[in-house]
């Protein structure tokens, strides 16, 4: 059969932009050469139907390995007890524990999208706002931090039977003990989402939620550089028998509910050759110069707050613990929206995302702030260092956003920086 040149070079476009440009969008990352090599491989022939050792469909033995290898490399680095490896993911993740732990109508708390949260935490146009009643807490108006107290009175007045930590947009560390405190006081389960801190929490960087929560649900393709796709996992609660009685009277595990949710609740055949390329990226976050690597990350995402902040940009929170931090523009910029922010920075081909900011004025099509995040220039190299042109290059493009000219040599000068960083060198 003749190639498909089209998209072939359309792929080609797309490598281009990734090589070319400064990658600040805090969800992404670059993976490895041997984990698309893992995701472009024959696995994507095989119907998979089902766990390891119990599928639906023959000719499973294989992929029966490197799925288990997936599940056992994944609680090593988590020091789980459990784990599923196959939800699509982070969103099918967190789809597959709302239907398992709660029933339709059922209240939750979750963070509030316009503080950080994630759709899949409670917005009304996501299922887990569609089928069930989320109740939203904030972060503290001068603080920029997760209101803890706000939770607790939030939990003992509406009796949730979920509380859903973790997000999209905050930078510092959660208290997940005082969760768990919040979760065992009210009789709730405790979900984690660790989607963006993962690599962080991988190399022991940060807390480890899987210690304090019931359930923990993250996506494979943020800090932790592995392919896009969800994961979910239980530490010292997998065995406890809060789960559904079967019509025969025995009580199912929660792990095996969470199974069942997963496939055939919601999705059908696993996507074996994703599970294969998960497993190489839990393989290299178990290497010694991963942490290396993490270490880096947030060392990097410190100076950029630093340098930003000393350049007069607003950080939400004051700084930040982790890859990630969400500028308020409307400190430096009244007028300048984080829609027109993002679109300046684009043109000058450095690639960030406009975000809400906690008690914004503006609406998410608009928004008063950019969310960056230091995870796929780590991948290329850069170090401290570098991190000055780039804040250099970002408030010359915010400080002039009309002017071609100015937007026209920061690309120039973008283009010149990143050839110094190949792409696949790591
Ligand atoms: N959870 C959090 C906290 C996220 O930030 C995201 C994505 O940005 C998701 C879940 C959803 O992941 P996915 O896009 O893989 O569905």
């Amino acid at each position: 059969m003749k190639r498909d040149e089209k998209i072939f070079e359309l792929i080609d476009k797309e490598r281009q932009r990734q090589m070319n440009g400064i990658e600040l969008i805090a969800s992404e990352n670059f993976v490895s050469p041997q984990v698309l090599e893992a995701m472009g491989s024959v696995l994507t022939n095989k119907y998979a139907e089902g766990l390891p050792g119990a599928r639906y469909y023959g000719g499973c033995q294989v992929v029966d390995q490197s799925e288990s290898l997936a599940i056992e490399r994944l609680k090593e680095l988590f020091d789980a007890e459990w784990a599923n490896v196959q939800p699509h993911s982070g969103a099918q993740a967190n789809m597959a524990v709302l239907m398992t732990v709660l029933n339709p109508g059922d209240t939750f708390l979750g963070l509030d999208l316009a503080h950080g949260g994630h759709l899949s935490h409670g917005s009304p146009v996501n299922s887990s706002g569609l089928l069930y009643n989320p109740v939203a807490y904030g972060v503290k108006e001068d603080t920029g931090l997760v209101d803890y107290d706000m939770m607790e009175e939030l939990a003992i007045k509406h009796k949730p039977k979920l509380i859903i930590g973790g997000a999209s947009a905050y930078s510092r560390d959660w208290d997940y003990e005082r969760m768990r405190a919040i979760a065992d006081k009210v009789g709730a389960l405790l979900m984690i989402d660790m989607a963006h801190p993962a690599g962080l929490i991988a190399a022991g960087l940060l807390k480890n939620p899987v210690k304090y929560a019931h359930i923990v649900t993250s996506t494979t393709h943020k800090t932790l550089r592995g392919p896009r796709g969800g994961i979910i996992l239980m530490g010292k609660d997998f065995d406890n028998p809060f789960g559904k009685t079967t019509k025969k009277g025995e009580i199912r595990k929660m792990s095996s509910l969470l199974d069942s949710a997963v496939f055939p609740g919601i999705q059908g055949g696993p996507l074996e050759h994703v599970i294969a390329a998960k497993a190489v990226s839990f393989y290299e976050a178990l290497q010694p110069e991963y942490k290396a690597y993490q270490k880096q990350v947030q060392r990097n995402a410190a100076e950029m707050a630093r340098l930003l902040t000393e350049k007069g940009y607003k950080i939400i929170s004051g700084g930040t613990d982790n890859h990630s931090m969400l500028v308020d523009l409307r400190t430096k910029f009244p007028d300048l929206t984080g829609k027109k922010a993002e679109n300046s920075l684009v043109a000058a081909d450095i690639t960030a995302n406009k975000n809400m900011v906690p008690f914004d004025d503006r609406s998410p099509f608009q928004t008063s702030g950019i969310r960056l995040g230091t995870p796929a220039i780590t991948t290329r190299g850069l170090k401290e260092e570098h991190i000055a042109p780039i804040v250099d290059f970002i408030d010359r493009v915010l400080s002039n956003p009309d002017d071609e000219k100015v937007i026209s040599e920061v690309h120039h000068e973008v283009n010149a920086m990143m050839k110094n960083f190949p792409l696949f060198a790591q």
